[in-house]
This record gives C-alpha cells, sequence and structure tokens, in this order.
C-alpha cells in the first residue's frame, strides 16, 4: 500500500505542523482508505502566513530584486524536475490521476507551463513611454511602471493541482508578489511540496507560504477577508467564485478567477474527420474532471444517428480499460471523492429522468475497488435546456446535442452560462467564422491545441475573469503606477 509523505504547512520560512498538532487524513480515491496525513492549519496559522507574506513584500527587497527572484523561481523549477516522480505520485494517489493521465495532464504540461513563463516573462513591459502632452502651458512626459500587485492568496482546486498551482505561484513570484498558497483539502500534498522545495531553494522568509487545512473554506475565508491581502487569484467552482467576490468587496480585494464550464464542441457536417472527430470527444481523460473540458457535444442532425453509432462503437471499444492503478495505459481513474461520486451518480439519474438517453455508462462500479469509480457515461438525445446540459457535472458524463444549421448550433453553444472553452472542427472558412460567434474564452478549430503556458486561458460570463498564463497570466499580478514630469513649455496655441 502507497503511504504519501506528511503533508507540513510552510509558513515565514519554516515547515512545521498545525499549531494545535492537529493533522486530517488523505483519502486515496482509488481505496477510500486513508493514504497519507496533512497538518490542520488553525486560524493562527493562516494568520501568521499572512503576516509573513504581508512583511516580506513590505520590509524586504523581494518586489524590486528582479535578478533575485527570477534566479530563485528558476532555481526551485529544478527541484520540481528532480521531484517528478514524487509529484507523479500525488497526482496519483491524491488527485485519482491514472498513470496515462500523470505525465500528459499533470506533470509535463505543468512543468512545461512553468518553463514558458520564464520565457514570456522576457517579453514583459515593465515600463511603458506614453509621450508627451500638453497641459497648463507646459509639456509633460509621462512614464508607466508596472510594480507588483503585493500579497497574493491562491486557493486552488484538486483536479490538475500541480497545473493550478505553478500557474499562480509562480506567475505571482516572477511578478515580484509575495505568496499564500491554499490548497484543496483533498490534495494538500501537491501544495506541501511547494513549501518544501521553496524551502530548498532559499526563498527569504515569507516570500511563499503554503497552508491547509479539512475544512474547505476557513483558510481561504480568511485570506478573502483579509485586508492584509492584495490579490485572491483562485480556481474552482463558480458558486465559491461568487462568494469570493462578495466577500472580497468589503476590503475592495482584487479578485482574479478560474471557474467552471460547460464547453460545447461543435461538430459540422463537412468536418474532415468526421467520424474519428465524435469518436474522440468521449469524456474520459482523467475521468473527465477538468475545467476546459467539451462536456457539451453538438452534432448535425443529418448525422445525429450516424454519430450515436460511431459514439457506441467507441465507447464499446473502450470498455473496461479504465481504473486499474497499476495499468500505464489507462487514461481514467477514479473521481476524486465520495461527494463527487454522489454528486456525479446523482447527474446520471437526473439525467434520465429528464428524458435523455444513455448510450453508455451510467453506472457506479464498486468492483473496481473501494475508491469512486463512475463508468464513462453518454447521453443522447439531450436538449440544451435540460439541467444535464446547462450544469457542470465534471465527471465523465458526456452530452449531445442534435442541432438544425450553424446558427442553431451558435445558439445552442452560447445558450450556457459558462464561457470557459469550446471547439469546432469542419472546413476552415466555415469553422473559424462559428469560433468567432461562440462566447467563450477559447476555441479550439479542428482540434488545434489552445491550451499552453505561453498563451492566456480564462473565462468568459460565469467562468471567470482574468487570464492565467502567458504574459497575461503575470501581468494579473502587477499594477501599473503613472509618473508625469513637465519637461519645457509648451508653445503657445
Ligand atoms: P471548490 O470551489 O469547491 O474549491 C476550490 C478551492 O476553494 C479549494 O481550495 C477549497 O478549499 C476552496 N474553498 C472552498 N470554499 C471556500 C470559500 N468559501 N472561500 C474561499 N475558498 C474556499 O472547487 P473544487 O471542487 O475544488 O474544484 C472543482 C471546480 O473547479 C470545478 O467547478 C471546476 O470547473 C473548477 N476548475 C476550474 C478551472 C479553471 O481554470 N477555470 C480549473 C480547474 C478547476
Amino acid at each position: 500500500m502507497t503511504t504519501l509523505p506528511d503533508a507540513r504547512l510552510y509558513i515565514d520560512g519554516k515547515l512545521r505542523d498545525a499549531g494545535n498538532g492537529a493533522t486530517f487524513d488523505v483519502i486515496s480515491p482509488w481505496t477510500g482508505e486513508p493514504v497519507g496525513k496533512a497538518a490542520d492549519a488553525t486560524a493562527d496559522d493562516v494568520n501568521e502566513a499572512i503576516a509573513a507574506a504581508r512583511r516580506a513584500f513590505d520590509e524586504t527587497d523581494w518586489s524590486t530584486n528582479v535578478e533575485k527572484r527570477v534566479a530563485l523561481v528558476k532555481k526551485y523549477r529544478e527541484l520540481f524536475e528532480r521531484d517528478r516522480v514524487k509529484l507523479g505520485q500525488l497526482a496519483i494517489h491524491e488527485a485519482g490521476a491514472a498513470q496515462g493521465a500523470v505525465t500528459r495532464a499533470h506533470v509535463d504540461m505543468a512543468l512545461d507551463g512553468w518553463d514558458d513563463y520564464i520565457t514570456v516573462f522576457d517579453r514583459i513591459d515593465w515600463e511603458v513611454d506614453y509621450g508627451e502632452r500638453p497641459a497648463f502651458g507646459m509639456v509633460h512626459k509621462r512614464l508607466g511602471l508596472r510594480e507588483s500587485v503585493g500579497v497574493v492568496g491562491a486557493i486552488t482546486p484538486w483536479n490538475v493541482p500541480l497545473y493550478v498551482n505553478i500557474g499562480k505561484v509562480v506567475a505571482a513570484l516572477l511578478a515580484g508578489c509575495t505568496v499564500i498558497l491554499k490548497p484543496a483539502p483533498d490534495t494538500p500534498g501537491m501544495g506541501a511540496v511547494f513549501g518544501e522545495l521553496a524551502k530548498e531553494a532559499g526563498f527569504p522568509d515569507g516570500v511563499m507560504n503554503v497552508i491547509f487545512g479539512a475544512d474547505p473554506a476557513l483558510a481561504g475565508e480568511m485570506l478573502v477577508t483579509d485586508p492584509r491581502v492584495d490579490l485572491i487569484s483562485f480556481t474552482g467552482s463558480t458558486g465559491v467564485g461568487k462568494r469570493i467576490m462578495e466577500q472580497g468587496a468589503a476590503t475592495l480585494k482584487r479578485v482574479f478567477l478560474e471557474l467552471g464550464g460547460k464547453s460545447a464542441k461543435i461538430v459540422l457536417d463537412d468536418a474532415p474527420n468526421f467520424a474519428m472527430d465524435i469518436g474522440m470527444s468521449m469524456l474520459v481523460f482523467h475521468a473527465g474532471q477538468g475545467c476546459a473540458v467539451q462536456s457539451r457535444l453538438l452534432v448535425p442532425k443529418s448525422r445525429y444517428e450516424e454519430a450515436k453509432a460511431i459514439l457506441g462503437g467507441a465507447y464499446g471499444k473502450f470498455g473496461d480499460n479504465w481504473g486499474d492503478v497499476d495499468n500505464p495505459a489507462h487514461v481514467m481513474g477514479p473521481v476524486v471523492s465520495k461527494r463527487q461520486m454522489e454528486r456525479v451518480k446523482s447527474y446520471i439519474d437526473l439525467g434520465q429522468e429528464e428524458g435523455a438517453t444513455l448510450l453508455a455508462g451510467g453506472k457506479i462500479r464498486p468492483d473496481k475497488g473501494g475508491g469512486y469509480f463512475v463508468e464513462p457515461t453518454c447521453f443522447v438525445d439531450v436538449t440544451n435546456d435540460m439541467r444535464i446540459a446547462q450544469e457542470e457535472i465534471f465527471g465523465p458524463v458526456l452530452v449531445v446535442i442534435p442541432y438544425e444549421d450553424d446558427e442553431d448550433a451558435i445558439r445552442i453553444a452560447n445558450e450556457s452560462s459558462y464561457g470557459l472553452s469550446g471547439g469546432v472542427s469542419g472546413s476552415h472558412e466555415r469553422a473559424m467564422n462559428i469560433a468567432r460567434r461562440v462566447r467563450t474564452g477559447s476555441m479550439s478549430i479542428n482540434n488545434g491545441m489552445c491550451i499552453a503556458g505561453d498563451i492566456p486561458f480564462g473565462g468568459f460570463k460565469a467562468s471567470g475573469m482574468g487570464r492565467e498564463w502567458g504574459v497575461e497570466g503575470i501581468e494579473e499580478y502587477t499594477d501599473v503606477k503613472l509618473l508625469a514630469w513637465p519637461v519645457r513649455q509648451a508653445e503657445p496655441a
């Protein structure tokens, strides 16, 4: 049986237990059994972390010493490289990643994103010359300075924890902020590693802090409401995102929100590889627990029966090739927790009540182990007004919706409170025209890769605000200060 190392807090340069010594169990999604222990931070611990981050920002040269912070971020990166195997183990045993998904979505993509941040860092304009302008008889020169925003509270989810933690922590550190990372209670180890390696890299005390606890809300709410925290960078559900905006209002907190999604993939009747496009839409990778997954498949009515047959074949072929922790070919494991399993199952029951037809899956699979296994599931004959088409299920459940023509496909794609990602496959011009009209943060045309560390990622509508990754992802953690001074008398008009 695997046992993960104890997850310890990292506060003001010290790796330590909770102030009162309390711990909580980390539960393996594969077995439902404890797989490790994590410190259960108290309110005092959170308070100390905030104080340390504030001190490090206000009283050290962290925010102004660019060479120092870039060198430390690079050293930090090398330590993560050395610990790749451990990171993979954490992804498997905390987040329930199947071995075939670990490198791609959990470790490689995350570390590649880190490298991209280091590369794009050079493209940031720290000073912008706004030129000269006459006013009150003088000509004034104007200069914009990009400055670090301050203390950042980074609150992250469990689904791809390394990727999201890097998305926030590395960008904030590069921007010169100090950070308090607050990972989800399901994945404390993937947070703790940021403390352990920050200590080893030699970050100044208080620049990087990591706190977590059994209570999902306590530490996060303290970060959101504390006036010493300047910005909350949050990835998680839309419900919690709204609460963060509300609670942050009292201290006029800057908030950067990456929230849920219900993205549509539109397959046109002239898609160059119609069968492949439909077949590869199965929502199985990491059991569908990705915010940007295309969980609504939009298929032309004229080819709907054909699409159903293709999907039936694809799910049949996928069969029972999932859910084995030891199988390196598997890309799908359990969902993360009992709560999540019950939530996904309740949506499967709801889909049947709403009148959709189950084409594949639909069952909980206790025979696969003591963990949280839900079958790859596909609903057809779905209409866009059904709750299974409107609400984020965050599990291996695909819904397939027929449409009449291009206008109808665009309407259906846009009739969603979300707007995070999406895709369209078809002849290039037609697909591009549709992509331009879908209200969403990114669109993949003919399966183009629209997520990478050197390009911005984020949502429209209820999928959030702000952008992670790329130059924009670092700039989120900065503010612009404007300087102006008179240089000479203005010419008379
Ligand atoms: P969640 O919203 O329940 O929790 C996210 C984080 O917020 C956790 O660390 C949790 O402990 C913390 N939290 C919970 N209540 C809080 C509160 N009141 N105040 C402050 N913090 C609080 O989400 P989850 O279940 O961990 O993750 C799944 C969700 O995340 C899905 O909706 C998914 O779409 C979304 N997600 C979005 C992206 C993206 O980039 N847009 C990426 C991954 C996941």
